[in-house]
């Protein structure tokens, strides 16, 4: 969905929109939605800047980092963003950029891509590193066998834990 800026009555408006897992997916490489996702929202026309807030609702899963299983998380998110066309944001060029002005984005002045921005704030709502549980086993990187369910014979050089914190002593 794109909200065209010269649509806007009064340079303001509401937006919403139901998005289907395969409209959406794959979100990137390692994460997928496995529910519709709701975003709700507003945009607010200010000279040359835009401002768009409102929330992004749905289930997210990815992989455990360490056995590889799915994991589902729901993204419940907030967003305040702020747009400013490419001709602003270059005559603003060489004046010292705060941290807030960082979060703004460029755009072509014409259009806010909603579709953009929901990806965005499912990408931020799910952790770089996500486990199934929080000791989980993993998967031996000689045979593959799942540790949470079953214990294979092969030999690694995993240090055991309580022999490392000896060797620490010494
Ligand atoms: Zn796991
Ligand atoms: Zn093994």
């Amino acid at each position: 969905m794109r909200i065209e800026l010269e649509n806007l009555e009064g340079g303001k408006g509401d937006f919403a929109h139901v998005y289907q897992p395969d409209d959406l997916n794959p979100v990137d490489e390692r994460i997928s939605l496995t529910a519709p996702a709701t975003v709700t929202g507003k945009v607010r026309l200010a000279g040359n800047e835009v401002f768009v807030n409102g929330h992004v609702d749905t289930r997210a899963q990815v992989e455990c980092d360490r056995c590889l299983k799915p994991v589902e998380l729901p993204v419940d998110a907030d967003f305040a963003l702020e747009y400013i066309t490419g001709s602003a944001y270059a005559s603003s060029e060489g004046a010292e950029l705060t941290e807030a002005e960082m979060s703004v984005s460029v755009f072509d002045g014409e259009a806010i891509d909603v579709d953009e921005i929901v990806k965005e704030q499912i990408l931020l709502a799910v952790p770089t590193r996500m486990l199934c549980r929080e000791d989980c086993k993993g998967i031996c990187p000689e045979c593959g066998t799942d540790r949470n369910t079953g214990d294979c014979s092969c030999v690694t050089n995993d240090i055991d834990p309580r022999w490392a914190a000896l060797k620490n002593l010494t």
